[in-house]
């Protein structure tokens, strides 16, 4: 699987296959609700335009972004049976260019709709959007104050054309959770309010609540990249991101030799450290220092020292010399080395480290054929 690392100091694959094999597991857990794909931030930082291509091929047909900006660039790479919703909805202004573009807005407050009411006024057309509601995280939709004045108004969303009432879900990875369950009472509660619609609610991790969550639209990003949908239980995703890094050189250290910035890795014995060429600037975070594993080969390679803004320093010591060459390649993200492992050293999420992947990367993308359903 080793690819010549060229010029950069790492080699990103991106695994398309995978993401294909994520997404029909994902979809196999669907009764009648379609599976759409939420590819923001790049799809994790994966690449939207590949692996929405790859996802169209699958037979998705719903792709969620945050941003206008990544609807626009990411359109030209979809035939026009697949929908583009940008959950942001509309920049304040902004409206007619999702019409120019072929895109389509979440609306997540009055002032939202009002806009695109009028927009719709102005052309004489209907326009479509999914509108959000707020049921509980207190973060995107319309409040319950913002549906009592829709209920009031009976002119409310007059031109706009509902594809999907949206909501989403807090603590979904816990499965224990009760605000789960209160989320979607809540949901069913405002949908019977509504003038009928269909309904989205679950993202990756509510798939796995069960098909009370399914409604008719389900919308993953993580688990489609291979991150655990489930707190505490094994993930049945296959891994899409290895990130390999390039020995730079290597040295040998006395007993009570520091490393790195601010010394604060010490050796207690004689030592071989290998300079590898990917740092917090890469998105390798600095919250790892003196903390993470990598791996050569089968060999669990300790990070000693602060992780600097181009460079990390490895503890090589148990590792084979001949494996150590200017060039050699040493797994920071693999299967033995997951994101969500690697996320949990940095006190963070898996999908801080996906969505942190830098830009010094040289990405190949590998895949298998398609298999549309
Ligand atoms: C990011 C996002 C998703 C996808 O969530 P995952 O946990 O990555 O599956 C779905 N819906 C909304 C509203 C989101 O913001």
């Amino acid at each position: 699987m080793q690819q010549p690392a060229g010029r950069a100091g790492a080699i990103l694959t991106i695994d398309l296959g995978a993401v294909r094999s994520n997404y029909r597991f994902l979809r196999s857990k669907l009764v009648s609700a379609q599976c759409g794909a939420a590819v923001k931030a790049d799809s994790y930082g994966l690449g939207a335009a590949r692996i929405s291509e790859a996802l169209f091929e699958e037979g998705c047909r719903h792709f969620f972004v945050a941003h206008l900006e990544e609807a626009i660039a990411l359109r030209p790479h979809l035939p026009e049976a697949a929908s583009i919703y940008v959950m942001h909805g509309s920049p304040v202004g902004y409206e007619a260019e999702f019409l120019e573009h072929g895109c389509i807005p979440v609306l997540n407050s009055c002032q939202q709709i009002l806009a695109w009411r009028d927009l719709a006024q102005e052309k004489q057309q209907e326009l479509p959007a999914i509108i959000q509601l707020d049921t509980g995280m207190s973060r995107m939709g319309m409040s319950p104050t913002e549906v009592q004045a829709w209920l009031a108004d009976p002119g409310f969303i007059d031109g706009i054309q509902v594809q999907y009432l949206m909501s989403h879900l807090a603590c979904a990875e816990n499965q224990q959770s009760p605000v789960n369950q209160q989320q979607l009472q809540s949901f069913q509660a405002l949908r019977r309010q509504l003038p009928q619609s269909r309904a989205t609610l679950a993202n990756s991790s509510g798939i796995f609540l069960g098909p009370d969550f399914h409604f008719d639209l389900v919308r993953p990003g993580a688990a489609l990249y291979g991150l655990t949908p489930v707190a505490g239980e094994d993930n049945p995703l296959q891994p899409v991101a290895h990130l390999q890094g390039k020995i730079i050189q290597t040295r040998e250290i006395a007993a009570g030799t520091g490393v790195g910035y601010s010394l604060t890795y010490r050796s207690t014995q004689v030592r071989r450290i290998a300079t590898v060429a990917v740092g917090y600037a890469d998105g390798w975070l600095r919250s790892l220092s003196n903390r993470g594993t990598v791996f050569i080969g089968d060999t669990p390679v300790p990070m000693v020292g602060n992780v600097s803004m181009d460079t990390v320093t490895l503890d090589v010591s148990d590792v084979a010399l001949e494996l150590l060459y200017p060039g050699a390649l040493v797994d920071l993200i693999s299967a033995k080395n997951t994101a969500d492992q690697v996320a949990e050293r940095a006190g963070t999420i898996g999908y801080e480290i996906l969505t942190s992947l830098g830009l010094r990367y040289q990405r190949h993308y590998i895949d298998t054929p398609a298999q549309p359903a």
